[in-house]
Order: C-alpha cells, then sequence, then structure tokens
C-alpha cells in the first residue's frame, strides 16, 4: 500500500489560523501586536526569496512587520549597532537575521548580539543551552526542528519509544532536532541516532528506523531499500536540480528534489512527507509561532 502523505503546507496552514486567533486575541486583550524585523544583507536571490516569504506570512496573520534591505558591504558594526536598535524596540518581538552573511561579517558575533528574548530563529547559544538541557525553561526550539515534531505530533507519528534516525548534524535542523526528540517528555521519548559523512553502513542504520529524517542536502540519497517497510520518512533536503518555466508566470522557476527518492520510497514507507510542501512550509510557521510567543512572554513580563 503507498504511504500516506504528509501534507505540511495544510498542516502549516492550520497552524497559521492558530496564530492568527491567537494575535487578535493579544490585540484586544493586552494591546500588544507581535512585531517581527527581519534583516537582509546584500541580494543573494535565495535569500531574498525567503525574507519576502517571512515577511508575507507575518502580513498575513496581522503582526507588525518591518524589512530591513542593508547594502552588501555593511560593516559588521554597522549591522550590530541595528540589532542592537531592534533590541531596545519594544514594538518588536522577533529579530531574525537572513543567513548567510558576507565573509566580512562573524556569524557567530551577529547571532550572538540578538536578544535571547527576541531570537525566534533559536540559534543564540544561550536558547540552544537550554533546548539540550530541557524542560520547563524552553522558549524557543528552532523553526525546521519545531515544524518536523509539529508534522508528526499532527499527523499521529508516535514518537515516545521510536527507533529514530536522523541523517545530517547542522546546527540548524540535524543537531537541534536529535535533541529535541531524545528527550525525556511529552512528543520526544524516542531513541535517537545521528549519522553524518563519517558514519560506516548509512543504509543499514536507515534501515532500522520507525523514524527516517533526512537533512543532508543530497537529492535521492535515501533510496528504498534503506526504509522499513512502514517506517514514517521526513524529507527535509531542498535541492535546486534544475529550472522550469512556470504556466502562472511565464518565468523560469526552481525545480526541487528532496533527499529522498520519493516516487520508489512511498511505496515502501507508511507515511512521507514531500518535496515541496512537506517540511518547508512549516519552517515559516514555527518562526511566525515563537514571534507569537515571544510578544506573549514580553505581555506577561509588562502586565
Ligand atoms: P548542512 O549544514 O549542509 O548539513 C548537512 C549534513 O548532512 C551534514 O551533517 C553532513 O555530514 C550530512 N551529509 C551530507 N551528505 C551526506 C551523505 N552523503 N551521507 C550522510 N550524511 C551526509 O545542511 P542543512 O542546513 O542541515 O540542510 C540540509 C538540507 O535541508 C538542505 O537540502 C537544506 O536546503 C534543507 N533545509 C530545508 C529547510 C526547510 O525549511 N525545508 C530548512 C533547513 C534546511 P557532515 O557533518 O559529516 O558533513
Amino acid at each position: 500500500m503507498p504511504a500516506r502523505i504528509i501534507k505540511g503546507s495544510e498542516i502549516s496552514d492550520q497552524i497559521k489560523q492558530e496564530i492568527k486567533v491567537e494575535t487578535q486575541r493579544l490585540k484586544q486583550d493586552c494591546g500588544i501586536t507581535p512585531g517581527l524585523v527581519t534583516i537582509l544583507v546584500g541580494n543573494n536571490p535565495a535569500s531574498v526569496s525567503y525574507v519576502t516569504a517571512k515577511q508575507k506570512t507575518a502580513h498575513e496573520l496581522g503582526f507588525y512587520s518591518v524589512q530591513e534591505n542593508l547594502p552588501q558591504d555593511i560593516s559588521e558594526k554597522g549591522l550590530i549597532d541595528l540589532i542592537d536598535r531592534y533590541n531596545l524596540d519594544q514594538r518588536i518581538h522577533g529579530i531574525l537575521v537572513q543567513l548567510p552573511l558576507p565573509k566580512h561579517i562573524d556569524e557567530h558575533k551577529i547571532i550572538n548580539t540578538i536578544s535571547p528574548d527576541k531570537d525566534v530563529d533559536c540559534f543564540h547559544p544561550l536558547n540552544l543551552g537550554k533546548l539540550l538541557i530541557g524542560g520547563d525553561d524552553v522558549v524557543f526550539k528552532p523553526c525546521t526542528p519545531a515544524g518536523i515534531q509539529e508534522l508528526m505530533i499532527r499527523s499521529d507519528i508516535n514518537i515516545s519509544g521510536a527507533e529514530v534516525v536522523v541523517v545530517g548534524r547542522s546546527n540548524i535542523v540535524g543537531k537541534p532536532l536529535a535533541v529535541m526528540l531524545m528527550q525525556k517528555g511529552k512528543n520526544a521519548n524516542a531513541t535517537v541516532t545521528v549519522v553524518h559523512t563519517a558514519t560506516k553502513d548509512l543504509s543499514s542504520h536507515c534501515k532500522r528506523a520507525d523514524i527516517l529524517i533526512v537533512a543532508a542536502g543530497v537529492p535521492n540519497l535515501v533510496k528504498p531499500d534503506w526504509v522499513k517497510p512502514g517506517a514514517c520518512v521526513i524529507d527535509v533536503g531542498v535541492n535546486r536540480v534544475g529550472e522550469r518555466i512556470s504556466e502562472k508566470t511565464g518565468k523560469p522557476v526552481p525545480i526541487l528534489k528532496g533527499d529522498v527518492d520519493f516516487d520508489a520510497v512511498k511505496d515502501i514507507a507508511g507515511a512521507i512527507t514531500p518535496v515541496p510542501g512537506g517540511v518547508g512550509p512549516m519552517t515559516i510557521t514555527m518562526l511566525m509561532k515563537n514571534t507569537l510567543l515571544s510578544a506573549l512572554m514580553h505581555a506577561k513580563r509588562n502586565p
């Protein structure tokens, strides 16, 4: 039987609706509008399109949103000064600096400058430390891992006790996701293995997984014989493998492929996310959820 398709776009729309309602309530009850600033340095086309999508979503949800477009040659100090200004701005609850940054700017320094209270990407070491320790101190979760966890919860995938294999150990996906799923607690409590380029016999690890999560950035890496029959397969990969002409606009658009050979693996897996339309839409939605959360925390601190 072909796998159940986990439709990230639909789940993401559902969550956005919930955020919209909560945003209205916060406005009415506390006079607070969640505020997000997105900071873009230079004009890398992929970064421009990510930031545009984030701004569009923030606007749709009724947030106060600001877009800062900075020149490619802005100094590190110039960027730090701008972030410091938003750290103090009471209307802003989330600060997002679109990565990657130009080489003359130290990314770590920039991430460390963002107030941990407004770190809606959850890249700040303080927030990542809290995530590692787990428990009630966790405020933000990094957006892509949070989106993956939420997708599984809302698709009734049983995480507790499951054998989870995560392919990839990046700081934004693989590592935090492994930490989140291994915590002792609700919607976690899994046995997690993280595999990477130095792993021996990658496929045999993958084949053990009840939940296989792939964030490698290698198109079609995972083949059907790597997958346990009935497993849940979450494909995080977004790989541009070419271009096609859009029927709607007549303009070239990228052809996207995941890290999983979807057409073949869907006949083996029990549930699977497509690319596009799986994990992708969840990432922006979780950014909005973190911004709302930050605004709620602000309201609590300033009754
Ligand atoms: P990354 O920083 O390049 O990390 C890739 C990880 O995969 C590394 O740990 C690497 O191992 C491992 N890896 C690469 N090739 C492998 C192979 N052949 N076998 C085993 N492990 C391998 O990438 P990332 O930022 O985590 O992103 C991964 C993918 O997810 C990309 O396609 C990216 O576009 C996508 N992504 C999507 C979203 C979304 O919202 N949908 C968000 C973020 C990322 P080593 O550590 O040994 O090098």
